[in-house]
């Protein structure tokens, strides 16, 4: 999952980075309001995190104007200590959520594992195609009950595949939700950690119908059944 960070505080904003990266996110971070007014609007990002006084344009605002072209990223809001105000607009120009600073880094991860888990919360915290499962809050990932391991990037890919089970996903469309803007990522890079994924997830279970399936021309798609 792809995190856009907007926050002038560059402590702040390089914290959260690092915090985020360590649980597998992939995050860019702008300082200005403006630059992350650009980014939000050209990238495609799974959650925002918005601070509300920014140089440039201010978080509110940046909030209208992305809802206003139709752009349904969750925005999460932050918000100096006591400023109540600031949450009220700040929801009711349409972000999501709102976090109070100072916050600690737990209590930012619980609310963003809980928006980014919104769509999903019929199925609650695990995600699952066949008989392979993925646990966003443990990490666990487990196939027929064996327990897989995996590394950091390989376990964003299989979530970003698995939030999205039995659709087509081109490399480019993995690219950004799996990698950072300043990653460089070539399409080669997605076969290669596909590859990676198939040897813990497929190829230990070879009377069992692949999982990860290739669409050529097309990209990839996790399922399980082949249509
Ligand atoms: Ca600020």
């Amino acid at each position: 999952m792809r995190i856009l960070v907007v926050e002038d505080e560059h402590k702040i904003a390089n914290s959260i980075k690092k915090g985020l990266e360590q649980e597998a996110f992939a995050v860019d971070c702008a300082f200005t309001g403006t630059d992350g007014f650009d980014l939000a609007s050209s990238e495609e990002y799974d959650l925002i995190i918005l601070d509300i006084l920014l140089p440039g344009i201010n978080g509110i605002e940046i909030c209208k104007k992305l809802r206003s072209k139709q752009i349904h990223t969750p925005i999460m809001i932050l918000t100096a200590k006591g400023q109540l105000e600031d949450k009220v607009s700040g929801l009711n120009s349409g972000a999501d959520d709102y976090l109070t600073k100072p916050f600690a880094f737990e209590e930012l991860l619980a609310r963003v594992r809980a928006l980014l888990r919104r769509p999903l919360s019929s199925q609650g915290q695990a995600l699952q195609v066949g008989d392979l499962t993925l646990d966003t809050l443990s990490y666990e990932v487990r196939r027929e009950d064996r327990k897989i391991s995996l590394s950091a990037k390989e376990y964003a890919l299989l979530e970003y595949l698995l939030r999205h089970p039995n659709q087509i996903l081109t490399k480019e469309q993995i690219i950004s939700h799996v990698w950072d803007y300043d990653a460089n990522i070539l399409p080669n890079t997605v076969e290669v950690y596909i590859g990676y994924l198939r040897t813990k997830i497929d190829k230990p279970f070879p009377d069992k119908q692949p999982l990860i399936q290739t669409v050529r021309g097309f990209g990839y798609r996790i399922g399980a059944k082949n249509v």
